[in-house]
């Protein structure tokens, strides 16, 4: 999507050595109104005639897949981010690695809004190694929903996530690919 890319290639901040920072318009300060182009573009890539539910994981998927599931007309639900102790019989729950802040955490999803007569489009802002995606994708698993797919805004291609995913049989769509970043060489879009 030549809008985002732009937005990326102008304000995007490279942290050496994988890390890129988007904080003036999708992970702390929010452009909505880009939100909202990138969910049209997510409309015409995932039939929203076939999606019930948008899961997305907190804190920073949350706008955007607000702006999908406002778009699609169904509930947007987000994994929260918890204790292991938080677990209990009532609740989806995954381990997931947390690329970011190098650590464990666990993701919890009531049972009460992911049910086997749903069909689930994941949100998230970045898929870098996998392992949100992952996690999300084992809760609707466990829920026995229909995973339609997942809508992605940055994928770092260099980090081996999306091509593992992608292996295993589900449908990723990323507005933005990062084929390689760095300081000084800037930012490569794969076409
Ligand atoms: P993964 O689990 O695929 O390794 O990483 C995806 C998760 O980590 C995303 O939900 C996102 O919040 C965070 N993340 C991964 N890479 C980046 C990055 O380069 N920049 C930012 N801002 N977040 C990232």
């Amino acid at each position: 999507m030549q809008l985002l890319e732009e937005r990326i290639r102008k304000e995007g901040e490279v942290i050496p050595p994988d890390i890129l920072k988007v904080s003036s318009f999708l992970n702390h300060q929010i452009d909505i109104g880009l939100l909202d182009k990138m969910a049209e573009e997510f409309k015409r890539l995932f039939d929203p005639a076939k999606v019930t539910k948008i899961l997305t994981l907190e804190a920073s998927g949350i706008a955007i897949a607000a702006s999908v599931a406002r778009l699609y007309g169904v509930p947007m639900v987000f994994a929260k981010k918890g204790k292991t102790s938080n677990v209990n019989d009532s609740v989806y729950s995954s381990q997931i690695w947390s690329f970011t802040h190098n650590k464990e955490y666990t993701a919890i999803v009531s049972k009460k809004f992911i049910t086997k007569d749903d069909f689930v489009l994941i949100i998230d802002d970045f898929l870098a190694n996998g392992a949100a995606l992952k996690g999300l994708v084992d809760i609707v698993q466990q829920a026995q929903a229909n995973l339609v797919g997942a809508g992605i805004a940055i994928e770092k291609t260099f980090q081996d996530g999306g091509a593992n995913l992608r292996k295993q049989g589900i449908k990723i769509e990323s507005l933005a690919m990062i084929e390689s970043m760095s300081v000084d060489a800037g930012i490569t879009f794969k076409r």
